[in-house]
């Protein structure tokens, strides 16, 4: 199964992954952990990504176009995909398309998961992350247990300040992948309010059509 998971920051797309990845064995790619992967390498390119990153602004398409044809064309997701963070703009979405076309590869669904910028802020500024196994929390609605409270770790991006920014650029730049995926047929709306076992609930169904 080739999936696209859309969405705002914070809506709940990493969370969510972990669940469809275990129930549909696929691999996830995320391109923001990539991008932060190689911010941590301390590389030339990495400073480069983190001063986009910092900014709430969109790395460049050409590098991000880059990394996601590398990635993909590694053994592991022969079987399939959930893309996570990626088309984020329709240059992207074009470049994905000329990729799964050269394969011989279609995508099955891209999965919308919907919610209000109200509701972002506050899942945002309260996201804390685990960087000894990359496990995502959050301060009020999936507190860290308390040997790993202390050490759980905040985005430096996950502020209100950059927060807005990053809302900016997904509704200028990420919005119109909606209709051009809409188009196609591929779209699946999701509510992505709720308590995360009935959204897991409805993604599930959606991917089995
Ligand atoms: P994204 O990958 O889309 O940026 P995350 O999955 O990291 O989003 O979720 C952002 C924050 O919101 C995390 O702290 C996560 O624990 C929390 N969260 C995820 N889903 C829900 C939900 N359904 N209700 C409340 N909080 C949630
Ligand atoms: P979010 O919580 O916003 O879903 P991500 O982890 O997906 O965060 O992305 C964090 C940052 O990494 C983005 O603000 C952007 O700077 C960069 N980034 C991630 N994916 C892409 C992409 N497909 N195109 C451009 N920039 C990206």
């Amino acid at each position: 199964m080739d999936l696209i998971f859309l969405g705002p920051p914070g809506a709940g797309k990493g969370t969510q992954a972990k669940w469809i990845i275990e129930e549909f064995a696929t691999p996830q790619i995320s391109t923001g952990d990539i991008i932060r992967a190689a911010i941590r390498g301390g590389t030339e390119l990495g400073k480069e990504f983190k001063s986009y990153t910092d900014a709430g602004k969109l790395v460049p398409d050409e590098l991000v176009n880059r990394m996601v044809k590398d990635r993909l064309a590694q053994d592991d997701v022969k079987g399939g995909f959930l893309l996570d963070g990626f088309p984020r703009t329709v240059p992207q979405a074009d470049a994905l398309d000329g990729m799964q076309t050269e394969a011989g590869r279609r995508l099955n669904h891209v999965l919308l998961l919907e919610v209000a910028d109200s509701v972002l802020l506050e899942r945002i500024t309260g996201r804390r992350s685990d960087p000894e196994t990359g496990r995502v929390y959050h301060i009020k609605f999936d507190p860290p247990p308390a040997d790993v409270a202390d050490r759980v770790i905040q985005r430096s991006d996950d502020t209100e300040e950059v927060l807005g920014q990053r809302l900016e650029e997904y509704h200028a730049k990420t919005a119109p992948l909606i209709p051009y995926y809409e188009e196609k047929g591929l779209l699946r709306r999701i509510a992505g309010e709720g308590s995360p076992e009935e959204i897991r609930d409805l993604l599930f169904a959606a991917i089995r059509g």
